[in-house]
């Protein structure tokens, strides 16, 4: 579980703002869930023969004796919300953002803790909400001008599809066993779908040749995807339909969708959601249509890492000599931020002209206001160019604002 310094915090907080502002101008409203639930919540919805709850969640007893999970996901919290507050009674665009955790092997981006901003909406049987969330992520991409990713879709019908088209799988790779790597030898038992997203590459290989699950769903499924990709196709969003996509969480079913950075690195998966019509009814509600999406935070800093330009931490810095001028500096620095919405430091703590001046320069700001004992008596100030060749110069306090407007001209 890693620490985010500022440089990453801004990058995240970044992320996290184009996603949300994209996510409100399609109506969704924001959920905060608590980063705790029980642990029975997570074997319920996401499987019991999942990675995620055979060995990736952070279980424990608390004072009660009750099992709680540190949350690995967001659907399965978001749909005991939406029941527990009665809010399934009309259509819901909801969305969240903060950490989840998994135990995992720590690597490039797959963390303990890591962060998503999630989407899920609610009574809306699609394909043209599939069609709106796929939109969202594709947007939020754009406008973190994001590039090179591809989308992957495919249909995993329904669960009775899954199920037959599972036995077949399981009767094909059988008699192929030794072929199989020792993690997919393992899932012919428990969870044989999984198989299908095998990162070993002999695996794969032998997949290319089996029986595929799209022979096996259902005609109401097959149209949802169908109707999703004509959608995509008016929107000018480009798609791969992919048969060996399969999401690692049981609850999913119809379409499922995956953003993919270039590379094979197992890590590059940035957005994946789906449909998951059953999970309401399985936690208790009445049958209900629903679909989100999750971005991950980490995986899209990844890729924006080199655009960042985080020298910058101030614009304006105030320097003062001697206890008046001190007071006075906090004043006008006040003045400036509101006026001007910039960012504006006060040199706290004292110290020589040369010292704080240097305390400036280091800070990133564009402009030193000095402030000293002829400045407080004259009520004016001094303003020195800290990146250009203008002059020093000095300024009536009354026109402080408006003389350092001039060294930010408008872009
Ligand atoms: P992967 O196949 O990479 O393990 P996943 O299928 O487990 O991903 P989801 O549960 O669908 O992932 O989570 C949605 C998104 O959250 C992923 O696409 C990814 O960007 C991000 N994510 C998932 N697990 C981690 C992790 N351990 N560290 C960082 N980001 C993660
Ligand atoms: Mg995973």
């Amino acid at each position: 579980m890693h620490d985010a310094l500022a440089a990453q915090s801004a990058l995240f907080a970044n992320i996290e703002s184009h996603s949300i502002e994209t996510l409100r101008t399609f109506g969704y409203q924001e959920i905060r869930l608590p980063i705790l639930e029980k642990t029975e919540l997570y074997t319920r919805s996401i499987g019991n023969h999942t990675d995620i709850v055979s060995k990736e969640m952070y279980s424990f007893e608390d004072r009660n004796s009750d099992s709680l999970t540190l949350r690995p996901e967001g659907t399965a919290g978001c749909v005991r919300a939406v029941l527990e507050n009665g809010l399934i009674t009309t259509r819901q665009r909801l969305w969240y953002s903060g950490p989840f955790f998994r135990h995992e092997r720590p690597q490039k981006g797959r963390l303990r803790q890591f962060h998503q901003v999630g989407a899920e909406t609610f009574m809306m049987a699609g394909p043209d909400i599939d069609c709106e969330l796929i939109t969202i992520s594709n947007r939020i991409f754009e406008k973190l001008e994001i590039k090179n990713l591809t989308l992957k879709i495919n249909s995993l019908g329904t669960s009775e599809a899954r199920r037959n088209y599972g036995k077949v799988l399981v009767n094909w790779l059988e008699s192929r066993r030794d072929k199989l790597d020792d993690d997919s030898c393992r899932r012919l038992e428990t969870n044989p779908l999984r198989i299908l997203d095998s990162k070993d590459v002999n695996t794969q290989k032998l997949l290319e040749d089996a029986p595929q699950l799209s022979d096996y769903t259902d005609d109401a499924s097959r149209l949802h995807l169908e109707q999703l990709k004509s959608m995509l196709d008016d929107n000018g969003i480009a798609y791969q339909h992919d048969p060996l996509l399969v999401r690692g969480l049981d609850y999913y079913n119809k379409t499922v969708f995956e953003w993919v950075s270039p590379g094979d690195s197992g890590q590059n998966s940035v957005c994946a959601g789906g449909r998951y019509d059953g999970l309401v009814a399985l936690l208790g509600g009445k049958p209900t249509t629903a679909a989100g999406f999750a971005l991950g935070i980490e995986r899209l800093a990844l890729l924006l890492e080199d655009k960042t330009d985080l020298a910058h931490r101030s614009d304006i810095y105030v320097v003062a000599l001697g206890e008046r001028a001190e007071s006075k500096a906090r004043i006008l620095a006040d003045l400036l931020r509101t006026q001007l919405a910039a960012v504006v430091l006060n040199n706290c703590g004292g110290g020589s002209l040369k010292s704080q001046l240097r305390q400036a320069d280091k800070s990133g700001a564009k402009v030193a206001v000095i402030l000293g004992e002829n400045e407080v008596r004259d009520k004016t100030a001094t303003i020195k160019d800290l990146r250009g060749k203008t002059e020093q110069k000095v300024c009536k306090e009354s026109e402080l604002v408006s003389c350092i407007q001039t060294y930010f001209p408008v872009e």
